[in-house]
């Protein structure tokens, strides 16, 4: 419907829209006297900054679908047999490509260390302990939560553990943990 106030030959007013997003503003003082901007606090706001990555697997996906499926995948070389708990696609020892192999669920502390402190996302689990499993017929080591244990002399060397997956899959390396076997 048109406006009977203006003529139909006027343009219609130029205005951008109003966000409702963002800061909101009630009120910012403001000095009539220009020269005393100098002296003004900073202004200082909060906001969330949220940031979304989209980022590829590539030749670990294997890795992390195995993970959500309740396997724990590594690789093994085609031509020398060294196996790999933390997949490689190429051997470090002759350079050949590996192929992907199922790691047993069981396997044994080889070392391990009790973190007091950590990244943003386990601060509030610490203490955590870390350790490097090993299993028989595998080649190198890998490294995961052990779950269960409140002290670190609750633990030791040799220790059988066994592999434990999330049940929601976060597709993080932290999908699978360990606990003692029983
Ligand atoms: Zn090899």
């Amino acid at each position: 419907m048109k406006k009977k106030h203006r003529p139909d030959t006027a343009p219609p007013p130029v205005k951008v829209d109003e966000l409702m997003t963002g800061t909101t503003v009630f009120n910012i003082p403001f000095p009539q006297d220009l020269k005393t901007l100098k002296k003004m606090s900073p202004i200082v706001i909060k906001h969330p900054y949220h940031v979304e990555y989209v980022h590829s697997y590539g030749q670990d996906s294997p890795f992390f679908a195995g993970l959500s499926n309740g396997k724990l995948l590594g690789t093994k070389c085609r031509k020398c047999d060294y196996t790999y708990a933390t997949p490689r696609l190429s051997c470090a020892t002759c350079g050949r490509e590996t192929d992907w192999v199922e790691i047993p669920g069981e396997g044994r502390v080889h070392t391990f260390t009790t973190c007091f402190f950590g990244s943003e996302e386990f601060l509030k689990e610490t203490p955590f302990h870390l350790i490097l499993v090993e299993f028989d017929g595998v080649d190198t080591l890998l490294l995961a939560r052990l779950i269960g244990p409140e002290r670190p002399e609750e633990i030791r060397i040799g220790m059988k553990v066994t592999a434990k997956f999330r049940r929601n899959s976060q597709l993080k390396p932290t999908d699978v943990y360990f606990v003692a076997t029983e």
